[in-house]
């Protein structure tokens, strides 16, 4: 029986009784790169922030690895938009990483290391050590998401949630994040992308959600990522993507 790392039912959430997610059932099975795809505007965002219980839904009941959210929170990390992150807080990258292990102070005991030195290999892990003591508004966009995502690393979850990790970030950065996502699936973890380039759907996502605030598709990218399903996840938007040489089945 394939176990669901996320498992969604019947989920509606509202803006000021404007339904921006209406009444979605997904799942998504451990050990997965997957993608939540859609057009701007089709809730993508807004699905992710209810899973995780930062906003309120109208309705649905949500699990992860069978568990409610109250229970399975140990089990997610979460890399928030960069957008959404005030960049003037006076901070270094390093303490970024280390407020990711929070609520952890068992785990890093029985580790027997101290939370810099955690902190510190998840920022290697990511190309980011040199960077340890910057002030985080003093890097890059794409040093900031890899500082993000090494905060996510040290919390050692088993299944991870990002919003967009791609945007404004250069083509080094994007291959360095995706060879971590990798390398999380091969440790049997889970990983949520919300993406937005169409064109590296097939060659990053094992499996693919397709959301227009209802949901268009869910399963594996070979079986989900067609013509069909676009054109009802896309309209009329989509004519461009054949010039954008999106290659659909
Ligand atoms: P996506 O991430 O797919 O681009 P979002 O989840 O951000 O879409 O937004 C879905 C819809 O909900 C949009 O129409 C957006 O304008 C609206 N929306 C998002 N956040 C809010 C908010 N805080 N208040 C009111 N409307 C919102
Ligand atoms: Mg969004």
């Amino acid at each position: 029986m394939t176990t669901w790392a996320l498992e969604i039912e019947d989920l509606t959430v509202a803006y000021h009784s404007k339904p921006a997610v209406w009444d979605v059932d997904m799942c998504i099975p451990e050990g997965v790169l997957a993608a939540i795809i859609g057009p701007n505007g089709a809730g993508k965002s807004t699905l992710l922030k209810a899973a995780l219980g930062l906003i309120p839904k109208a309705t649905g009941h949500i699990t992860f690895y069978g568990k409610p959210y109250a229970q399975a929170r140990a089990w997610i990390g979460y890399v928030p938009p960069r957008g959404s992150v005030d960049w003037d807080f006076p901070t270094t990258a390093l303490d970024v990483v280390r407020m990711g292990l929070y609520g952890k102070l068992g785990w890093f005991k029985r580790v027997g290391k101290n939370e810099t030195e955690l902190a510190m290999s998840a920022l290697e892990q990511v190309g980011m050590a040199d960077y340890a003591h910057r002030q985080i508004r003093q890097l890059s966009g794409g040093q900031q998401q890899r500082t993000f995502l090494a905060r996510a690393l040290v919390q050692d979850a088993r299944i991870y949630f990002m919003d967009e990790p791609f945007v404004a970030v250069d083509a080094v950065t994007e291959k360095a994040i995706v060879a971590i996502l990798q390398s999380l699936r091969a440790q049997g973890k889970t990983v949520v992308v919300v993406h937005h380039d169409l064109q590296t759907v097939t060659e990053y996502f094992d499996w693919v959600t397709m959301l227009n605030v209802q949901l268009v598709a869910n399963g594996k990218t070979a079986e989900v990522f067609t013509s069909d399903n676009l054109h009802k996840a896309y309209g009329g938007k989509l004519a461009f993507l054949n010039d954008m040489g999106v290659e659909v089945r």
